[in-house]
């Protein structure tokens, strides 16, 4: 029934969520906390402070 609204609203969606704020959440270091950017590579995060790597975990 409102099948294309559904589609409408998710795309919308998508289309809100940009790469920096994806990036934003887990650009910080977990060890040297808040406040501490980390290097963001292909497919990791590595903190130049600390040297903690994170992997990327994506679809
Ligand atoms: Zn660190």
């Amino acid at each position: 029934m409102a099948e294309k609204e559904k589609n409408k609203k998710l795309k919308s969606e998508l289309y809100s969520v940009t790469p920096e704020g994806l990036n934003r959440k887990a650009n910080f270091c977990p060890k040297c906390g808040a406040g501490v950017f980390m290097a963001n590579h292909k497919n990791r995060l590595t903190c130049g402070k600390c040297g903690y790597t994170e992997m990327k975990t994506q679809k």
